[in-house]
């Protein structure tokens, strides 16, 4: 590490601002016989008549101690792409901070930036959709803030090479935002573990892909406690309601059917592997670290509308750069999976 300094990449009204104290902030004692009159709130009980806490502690601490690290380090949003968008509005300036995506990726790095008017630098990853450390940094100057990192990435579903990523944050002076939100498929180990090591690292993951809580949007920042305490000066006070908060809880005390079902989805996913290298429209299996395959067909258009004609709704990602031709095909329970598998042998 070169020359990291946390409070030289913060925006300057990041830096001067006094966060917005909400009533549940303010009242920091025992709750239990208080009368709570602060919040102008309908005092008749119907389970969700209070607001949620802002720091969404009893959550986070059964997260911090799963994943062994401190309530400090975390912090939660309305899924990862509303943590991602703090990111953003904590640390880059528009017009004037840049930003380094790497596609094929997540579509959202590239919309946040643009909703948020941050010049975005686009550096394709190498043909075998590895990080290009050397382009990657020549394309980083004094205004580059970010770097997003997908790994095991979308749309392709590999995973970076650990030395690249490595070599990354120990000559990038801006943050480098790790994407897991696939990690929980993967044989690679996260790079939560190095939390300590990196001051420049930040990791983001999702319960709305192994752990199937999509429609209850909870994302989840790891990083220093200097970076968190960024991030929680500009989060919006009550942005983890009540409900996502009891679900999510309710389901991370479930590690056993967390695993149960992605060990389920990684043993289709080898099923469906092996059916999809049979095909003759299809030109290449990509190797998936993931919950999807990415397959190279002849004429992406045209299968994926013989697939919807068939009831399959398939993801084409021909428009990406390095994905011509290519599908992305989520695995779904076995049922559908066999379907799946019967109308390829039909289609050709
Ligand atoms: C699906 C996905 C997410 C999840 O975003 P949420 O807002 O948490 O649902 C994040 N990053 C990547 C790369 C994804 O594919």
């Amino acid at each position: 590490m070169l020359d990291f300094d946390l409070n030289s990449l913060v925006r300057e009204n990041v830096r001067m601002l006094k966060p917005y104290a909400s009533a549940r902030d303010d009242f920091k004692g025992n709750k239990n016989n208080m009368i709570f009159l602060d919040a102008n709130e309908n005092p008749f009980e119907n389970g969700v008549n209070r607001y949620p806490d802002p720091q969404q502690i009893d959550l986070k601490s059964v997260l911090a101690k799963q994943r062994g690290i401190q309530i400090e380090n975390i912090l939660l949003g309305n899924g990862s792409d509303e943590v991602l968008d703090l990111i953003y509005r904590a640390f880059c300036e528009p017009t004037i901070d840049n930003v380094i995506t790497l596609p094929p990726t997540y579509g959202m790095y590239k919309v946040l930036a643009e909703t948020n008017n941050i010049i975005n630098r686009e550096v394709l990853l190498t043909n075998d959709f590895q990080p290009d450390v050397h382009e990657i940094l020549k394309a980083t100057d004094h205004n580059t803030k970010l770097l997003f990192l997908c790994s095991p990435n979308n749309p392709t579903g590999n995973s970076f090479d650990n030395d690249k990523v490595e070599s990354i944050l120990n000559n990038f002076n801006g943050l480098l935002v790790i994407d897991e939100a696939y990690i929980d498929f993967s044989n690679q180990t996260s790079w939560l573990s190095k939390l300590d090591r990196y001051p420049n690292l930040i990791i983001t993951q999702t319960l709305s892909k192994a752990y199937g809580l999509a429609g209850i949007r909870l994302g989840i920042c790891y990083a220093s406690k200097d970076i968190i305490t960024i991030l929680n000066k500009i989060k919006p006070p009550y942005n983890v309601n009540e409900l996502t908060q009891l679900r999510a809880l309710k389901r991370i005390l479930q590690p056993g059917t967390i695993k149960n079902e992605i060990s389920t989805i990684l043993k289709e996913k080898k099923k469906l592997m092996k059916a999809l290298l049979k095909v003759n429209f299809v030109n290449k299996v990509y190797p998936s670290d993931a919950n999807f395959i990415m397959v190279e067909v002849d004429n992406a258009d045209k299968r994926c509308k013989e697939f919807l004609a068939k009831g399959f709704v398939i993801r084409n990602r021909s428009t990406q750069p390095l994905c011509k031709n290519c599908l992305r095909i989520t695995i779904g329970i076995p049922e559908e999976n066999n379907k799946l598998i019967a109308t390829l042998k039909e289609i050709k």
